[in-house]
């Protein structure tokens, strides 16, 4: 099999595994922060569980990402840029950021999150440095910029709305308090909404399939949770503002 019906198949494997997340996290949501459970085998450190899980992200892409033949041209170096802007955040910042340090994740959904990265990474490294063949001229095309502006925009509001949440505890504290002011007027999970943005723009720069692959997937992961959260709110909290959409504002 070449490389590139390989890439191909790994690609359709994650708009397969998209359905497959929406189908079972619908009914069975994954036990981890405020939906902690027990029964799902051993568990381990949040903190830690953000580093493994996403860890392939970083790694994996950037050793990917410098294998391929265009991965020193401008178009796949900015690409790489804002892949890794996102991601070295969010692996090796944000688990150091979360008030929940004490907090555990079973070993399972780290193993699915780790095993979905390295997927996810080499669909969209293999694809920026070597088969989308960019060139200069993708530098002055539109879609390049309106993806790189709706990444920048989720990126802002991903970043300032776990800043809010992390907020609400004092360093020890554990519990949940309702998040109120900026987004939080509209929607239950503007964390969730951010991510959604940022992916949807990378969809949008990089014009391709493993790029709307990743942004569909990240839908199919977040709808359901943001649902599961939003209901999780009303059910613990009588006075939750009623008018609170769960992920999209005014929508859903
Ligand atoms: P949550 O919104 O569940 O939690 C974010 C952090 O804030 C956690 O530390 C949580 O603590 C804390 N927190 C949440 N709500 C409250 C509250 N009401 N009061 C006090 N503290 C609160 O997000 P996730 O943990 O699911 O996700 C973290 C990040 O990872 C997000 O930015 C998300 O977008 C991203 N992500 C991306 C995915 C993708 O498919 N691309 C998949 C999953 C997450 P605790 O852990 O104790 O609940």
């Amino acid at each position: 099999m070449s490389d590139a019906s390989f890439h191909q198949w790994l690609t359709v494997a994650v708009l397969l595994f998209a359905a497959f997340t929406v189908a079972i996290t619908s009914f069975v949501i994954a036990p981890y922060g405020r939906h902690t459970r027990t029964g799902w085998g051993p568990t381990m450190a949040s903190w830690l569980g953000w580093i493994v899980m996403e860890s392939p992200a970083v790694v994996l892409f950037t050793g990917l990402y410098l294998a391929g033949e265009r991965a020193f041209q401008s178009t796949p170096l900015v690409l790489l840029a804002v892949w890794q802007v996102h991601y070295v955040h969010r692996t090796f910042i944000f688990p150091f950021r979360i008030r929940s340090a004490e907090k555990r994740m079973p070993c399972v959904i780290v193993a699915v999150g780790l095993v979905f990265n390295c997927v996810n990474a080499y669909v969209n490294a293999v694809w920026i440095a070597e088969l989308g063949a960019y060139t200069e001229a993708w530098l002055t095309d539109p879609r390049l910029w309106i993806g790189l502006g709706v990444f920048a925009l989720g990126f802002h509001i991903n970043y300032k709305a776990d800043s809010l949440l992390m907020a609400l505890r004092a360093p020890g504290e554990s519990g949940y308090r309702i998040p109120r002011g900026w987004l939080y007027d509209y929607i239950s999970c503007p964390n969730y909404f951010g991510e959604l943005l940022e992916w949807t723009g990378w969809a949008i720069a990089t014009w391709s399939l493993p790029g709307l692959a990743f942004a569909l997937y990240t839908a199919a992961n977040l709808g359901p949770r943001a649902l599961a959260h939003h209901r999780w709110y009303r059910e613990r909290f009588s006075d939750y503002p009623p008018g609170r959409r769960a992920l999209i504002p005014f929508v859903f």
